[in-house]
C-alpha cells in the first residue's frame, strides 16, 4: 500500500485527504459532519465518509483508510465506544464504513492520530518519545513511546486532559473536578477573560473594547491576538494557561520521559507567549530538576493536516492493509 487515505471526523465537518509515504497530502475533500442528533446519523456519517474515499478512488490508486474521530476507540480500532461530540456509543465504525468501501479500514483517537503525524513527518520526527498536547477547547493528547503509538490496554490512551491538577476544582464536563483541561485550555482562557470584562478589572479596557462591553462575546483567538499586540492583560491570561501547561507537563514527564513535547492545537497559536511560561513552570515542577535531561517543549508542524495524515500513515501500517 503506498496511498491512503486519512479522515478527520470533527463536530462540524469531515475532512478528508489522499496521503502518500512521505506524509504529503495529494488531494482533500471535506463535506459537512451529518447532525447527530437525527435519526440513523451514525449511517450517515458511514455513507458520507465512504463518499469521500470512493471519490479519492476515482484520481488515485488507494489501499487503506484510516479514521481519525474524538472519542474512545477499542484496542481492535474498530468501534467508537463513546463519543461526545458526536454522541456514538458503540458505534462499529470500522465495519460500516468497510462495509461500504470494501477495502481495509481501521478508525483511531483524533489525538493519537496528530501525535502520530508529528512523530513521523512533524516537531518529532527526530526522536522516538514524545507527547503531543493539543490546546484547544479542551486539552488532546497522544503518547509516542519507543517509536510506537501507545494505545493502552483497553485503547483510550492518552486522555491527559483529565489528569487531575486541582483537587476540588472547577467541574469537568467528565463528571470530575480540577482536571487539566479546565486550567490550562481554550475554554479557561476565555473563561478568564470574560470574568475581567465582566467585573471591569484594571487593564480590561481593551479585552472590553473587542467585545463591545459583552463578555460572551469573546472568544479565544481574539484573546490571543490582543496578546500578541501587546496587551499586558492578555499577555497574562496566555502566560497563566502557558503556566498550567507546565506544571502538568512536570507530572507526565515524571511518569513517561519524553524526548520532546509537542505543543499544538489552536492556543498554541500565541506561540513564545505560551511556550516561555510554560518552559519556566516545567522546569520549576519536574521531579529530580538539576539531576537530569530537560526534554524539549516544541510547536506542533503538522497545522490541520494532522489528523488526516496521522489517521492515513496509520492505515498504511496496519496489518490489515498488507
Ligand atoms: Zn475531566
Amino acid at each position: 500500500v503506498s496511498l491512503t487515505v486519512g479522515v478527520d471526523v470533527g463536530g462540524t465537518k469531515i475532512a478528508s485527504g489522499v496521503v502518500d509515504e512521505k506524509g504529503e497530502v495529494l488531494a482533500r475533500d471535506e463535506v459537512p459532519t451529518p447532525d447527530p442528533r437525527e435519526d440513523g446519523a451514525d449511517k450517515a456519517i458511514a455513507t458520507a465518509i465512504a463518499g469521500l474515499v470512493r471519490g479519492h478512488r476515482a484520481e488515485h490508486q488507494v489501499g487503506a483508510v484510516g479514521i481519525g474521530a474524538a472519542g474512545f476507540v477499542d484496542k481492535q480500532r474498530a468501534v467508537l465506544m463513546f463519543a461526545p461530540n458526536i454522541a456514538w456509543r458503540d458505534e462499529p465504525l470500522r465495519d460500516r464504513v468497510q462495509a461500504r468501501v470494501d477495502i481495509p479500514v481501521v478508525v483511531e483517537n483524533d489525538a493519537n492520530a496528530a501525535a502520530w503525524a508529528e512523530f513521523r513527518f512533524g516537531a518529532g520526527k527526530d526522536v522516538d518519545d514524545l507527547v503531543l498536547l493539543t490546546v484547544g477547547t479542551g486539552i488532546g493528547g497522544g503518547v509516542v513511546l519507543d517509536g510506537e503509538l501507545y494505545r493502552g490496554a483497553f485503547g483510550v490512551a492518552a486522555e491527559v486532559g483529565h489528569l487531575r491538577i486541582v483537587p476540588h476544582g472547577v467541574l469537568c464536563g467528565c463528571g470530575n473536578r480540577g482536571c487539566w483541561e479546565q486550567y490550562a485550555s481554550g475554554r479557561a482562557l476565555v473563561r478568564d477573560a470574560r470574568q475581567l470584562v465582566t467585573y471591569e478589572a484594571d487593564g480590561s479596557e481593551a479585552l472590553a473594547a473587542a467585545c463591545g462591553g459583552v463578555p460572551e462575546r469573546l472568544d479565544g483567538p481574539t484573546v490571543t491576538r490582543l496578546a500578541q499586540e501587546g496587551d499586558p492583560v492578555c499577555v497574562g491570561l496566555v502566560a497563566e494557561v502557558g503556566r498550567w501547561l507546565g506544571e502538568g507537563l512536570a507530572s507526565i514527564a515524571a511518569v513517561l520521559d519524553p524526548a520532546v513535547t509537542v505543543v499544538g492545537g489552536g492556543v498554541s497559536a500565541a506561540g513564545a507567549l505560551l511556550l516561555d511560561p510554560m518552559r519556566a513552570a516545567f522546569e520549576a515542577e519536574l521531579t529530580g530538576r538539576g539531576y537530569r535531561p530537560v526534554l524539549e517543549i516544541r510547536l506542533a508542524e503538522m497545522g490541520n493536516d494532522a489528523g488526516i495524515v496521522g489517521a492515513g500513515d496509520l492505515a498504511r501500517r496496519s496489518p490489515r492493509a498488507s
